[in-house]
């Protein structure tokens, strides 16, 4: 009986899980290439993989929760005090703590649609209300609209820029405007998962932005340019009681010594691994370019994936391009997501992608 059974919070009733990227299924020995979570195709260096093992050796240890070498290596890149950042298991947990922290039941969260597909399962488990408002045409934040949809309820606004699934960002003079006109008790989440990609002049640094507005909070990661996406580690630059909170929300331990170690070994490498970013932007421009010489209507880029506006093909489409060993990450009925990865894999993919168009 109903008795018996143990009962969740209404609100999961509505909570779709979060739905990870498949890896290619390939069962003739050719090579396959996941194209479907946008992560960095580069191998670890020798020097991330040695600062890792080595944290590895204090496994029974709890990791330090202060974290002061990766937060110092940080306040020294960013040129911030240690006390404006705060890290998490991936600047999705970061995220999730925030909204735990910022908002609940009879509260609206703002934000463009389509964006990340972790927003309205986050806002959903705090009880909140999401408000999602429509992209423009050309896939790009309508920050008039967003401005629009603010009310008296609003608690938080996410701004994805560069937006994932589909790629462009938003530039300086609009962020400025939308910024003076939120207002000052709304917390403004800017999400740069894949600002390291981005090599468009207007598009304004968002660790900028946040410096004399309290309320404005910018999300990085180390898991796309640097390629640490399996540690899980990305952080947050705020203001120190937005930082404060988040680490009240947090999970005692959450970040292992091991993704602490390694992150501080990447900022150490970073020339190196941007290195990498640059060969991965010169390959995104070849593939937007061959794509659009092939007939393709892709919206303009800047992070480490394209977006294919299929509609209704998104599926079959999908499946042919996962039947040839490249598995991308499909939203059926509008389009496919996919990721730009090494030379050989986006080459397989150019030729699936520029057939289906004849
Ligand atoms: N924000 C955006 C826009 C993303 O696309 C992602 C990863 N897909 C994240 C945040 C979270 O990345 P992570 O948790 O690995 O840092």
């Amino acid at each position: 009986t109903a008795e018996d059974e143990v009962r969740f919070r209404s609100v999961l009733d509505d909570v779709a899980a979060y739905k990870p990227g498949k890896p290619p299924e390939r069962t003739d020995g050719r090579p396959s290439f996941k194209l479907s979570s946008n992560e960095n195709p580069y191998p670890p260096l020798p020097g991330v993989l040695a600062a890792a093992t080595e944290a590895a050796g204090n496994m029974n240890r709890y990791p330090d929760m202060g974290a002061l070498p990766l937060l110092e290596a940080l306040s020294e890149r960013f040129d911030v005090p240690v006390t404006d950042l705060a890290i998490g298991t991936g600047s999705v947990a970061v995220l999730y703590h925030l909204l735990q922290a910022a908002c609940g039941e009879g509260d609206e969260v703002v934000y463009a649609w389509r964006s990340f597909e972790a927003y309205p399962i986050a806002v959903q488990l705090t009880g909140a209300t999401s408000v999602q408002v429509p992209l423009t045409e050309d896939a790009r934040h309508d920050l008039k609209a967003m401005e629009a949809a603010i009310t008296d309820r609003t608690k938080v606004v996410m701004v994805c820029t560069p937006n994932n699934p589909t790629g462009p960002v938003v530039h300086r003079d609009e962020l400025v405007a939308f910024l003076d006109a939120v207002p000052r008790n709304v917390l403004v989440v800017l999400d740069e998962a894949y600002r390291e990609f981005v090599r468009d002049t207007e598009t304004p640094d968002c660790t900028e932005m946040y410096r004399d507005r309290p309320n404005v909070v910018v999300l990085r990661t180390f898991s796309k340019a640097y390629g640490l996406a399996g540690f899980r580690i990305g952080y947050a630059i705020g203001h120190a009681p937005v930082i404060a909170a988040i680490r009240k929300c947090a999970l005692p331990f959450g970040v292992s010594e091991i993704a602490q170690a390694a992150a501080v070994a990447s900022l150490r490498a970073e020339k190196e691994l941007l290195d990498r970013v640059e060969a991965l932007v010169v390959e995104r421009t070849r593939v937007v370019g061959e794509l659009r010489a092939a007939g393709w209507d892709v919206p303009e880029t800047h992070a480490n994936f394209v977006w294919m506006p299929l509609g209704d093909e998104t599926l079959a489409f999908a499946e042919a391009v996962q039947a040839e060993g490249v598995s991308v990450r499909p939203f059926p009925g509008e389009g496919a997501r996919v990721t730009i990865g090494e030379r050989e894999a986006n080459d397989l993919f150019l030729t699936i992608a520029c057939a289906w168009r004849q």
